[in-house]
């Protein structure tokens, strides 16, 4: 039976236009959910949209909207980004989805009716217009509020409490013996960190609003957007609706999210799953921000870079390509426009662009356009057992940079030995052959291995130099084996990645 591989985005919160901060964590998981395809793995991947809470329907009022119209148009801008990035999402969820409500609901009765959730006062300074809580602090002059500087009262509601405080142990105990399960190491400590200082019960409902999920047993409360946020994960496999689809894919889920959302993933949605009865998830992986000049991109900054900004001039591949090879998950990653167009000049361009180009014009003129097969006994060959193994490894510890890596040392041993025998000068016979199967033969598992950062440029490899099928729909380890390339006819074509001018 094939391993299941099942792999989710944060839902990116719909108060926000689509920036290369949601791409980056999105082409990460798709470059993964790609990769567990090729190994023949049963793959569910799932992206969305949060549209709940009290910012969406702040940002609905501002631009004369209902919150549904809102989170409907913002929706909407997702979905497009993620179809100009070549995508390739199993299920897209909203948490507006009737399935959505269904879920929440159960998980939280669950929790409820073990004895996890009870009611409890909240009491702060409150903004009216704002419909907000503020801490002492966070208000201007000690009595007004922020945002409207008009004076805030003080508020007693009743809410319900999630009781956070009785999972510590328990919590600790995970961690103890899920090594693993939060990586990297900087950000499991970070969690274990947060819950050594003790945990405080937490608020998850509200009355004061209603742009969310109903409490089902008390429906003058709503759930506070977070903790349905977090359930989506389990909605989207079918919990409370679907039993037996659920069982089949949890708890082998692999989150991705940035750090600044840690807290609730690694610290409150481990504990809720525990109170519904349910195991915490197989794997939180962590990444740092993605910095523009030194600088975390803010709506206030103006410093938002939209991947439609990107695309025209690199392609949906060579925006993935930069995205995975130059940012490394895990650390805090730094945008450059300059930096990106290096990348794809060097190793797109350059690299493998020019391998492609030199070796369909060679064929041309000296195989009369038919490629010839590689030679078992190449010393490629081992270069490119050596690139599978360590890009396999690399994968599967989501280091896409180290798999890229480790794919590219293959074209460039390619590149080299052309340029060692220069089947271009030789006269037409056995030798060039030769040099010109393996070469062939580099390009096709390179093409392979590269199929999920470049999905597109890859299955052209394929074509031009007449492999049939896609990358795509080939199956690893047997695909990469040395000796896959059977000869084809191979086609000349426009460069596959246009040399870019490096003054952007
Ligand atoms: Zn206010």
């Amino acid at each position: 039976m094939p391993g299941r591989f099942y792999v989710t985005t944060p839902i990116y919160y719909v108060n926000d236009a689509p920036h290369i901060g949601h791409a980056y964590t999105t082409v990460a998981a798709d470059a993964l959910a790609r990769w567990h395809r090729l190994l023949g793995e049963d793959v569910f991947f799932l992206t969305g949209t949060d549209e709940h809470g009290l910012k969406v329907a702040r940002a609905a009022e501002a631009n004369g909207l209902t919150p549904q119209q809102q989170a409907d148009r913002t929706s909407a801008r997702y979905k497009e980004t993620w179809s100009l990035l070549d995508i390739s999402y199993d299920d897209f969820i909203r948490t507006t989805e009737a399935r959505h409500y269904a879920s929440t609901q159960a998980l939280m009765q669950a929790a409820y009716d073990n004895g996890w959730i009870e009611l409890g006062t909240y009491e702060g300074w409150y903004c009216v217009a704002c419909e907000a809580y503020y801490a002492p602090d966070d208000l201007l002059e000690g009595r007004l509020c922020p945002i409207h500087e008009r004076p805030v009262e003080w508020l007693k509601e009743d809410n319900y409490f999630f009781k956070l405080s009785a999972f510590s142990d328990r919590l600790l105990e995970w961690y103890r013996s899920h090594p693993d399960a939060v990586t990297p190491e900087s950000k499991r400590n970070e969690a274990v960190g947060l819950i050594r200082q003790g945990l405080n019960d937490i608020s998850i409902s509200r009355t004061s609003i209603s742009w969310g999920v109903p409490v089902p047993w008390d429906r003058d409360h709503v759930f506070y957007v977070w903790y349905d946020a977090l359930i989506n994960y389990a909605t989207a496999i079918g919990y409370g609706t679907d039993p037996a689809r659920f069982d089949a894919w949890w708890p082998a889920v692999h989150h991705l999210i940035g750090k600044d959302i840690l807290r609730f993933h690694c610290v409150y949605w481990p504990a809720l799953l525990m109170a519904a009865g349910l195991q915490p998830p197989c794997r939180i992986a962590v990444h740092g921000f993605l910095l523009v000049g030194g600088d975390k991109m803010s709506k206030t900054k103006l410093n938002q870079i939209a991947p439609a900004d990107l695309v025209p001039t690199f392609g949906s591949d060579g925006f993935r390509y930069h995205f995975l090879r130059d940012q490394q998950f895990g650390p805090d990653g730094d945008f450059s426009y300059e930096g990106m167009v290096a990348r794809y000049n060097a190793d797109l361009a350059n690299n493998l662009g020019n391998l492609l180009a030199r070796v369909a014009t060679v064929v041309d003129r000296k195989c009369g356009g038919r490629g010839p097969r590689p030679d078992a006994g190449s010393h490629l060959a081992a270069v490119a057992a050596d690139a599978y193994r360590t890009a396999a490894a690399a994968w599967e510890r989501i280091a896409p940079h180290e798999a890229l890596e480790a794919t590219w040392r293959l074209v460039r041993e390619t590149n080299a030995a052309l340029e060692a025998a220069e089947p271009w000068r030789a006269p037409p016979g056995p030798e060039v052959d030769r040099v010109l199967g393996d070469a062939l033969e580099a390009l096709r598992i390179v093409a392979l291995l590269a199929s999920p950062a470049i999905p597109r440029a890859s299955a052209e490899i394929w074509r031009r130099i007449g492999v049939e099928g896609s990358p795509g729909d080939a199956r690893l380890p047997g695909g990469a084996d040395w000796g896959g390339y059977r000869g084809g006819p191979v086609h000349k074509g426009q460069p596959l990645f246009p040399r870019l001018p490096s003054e952007g």
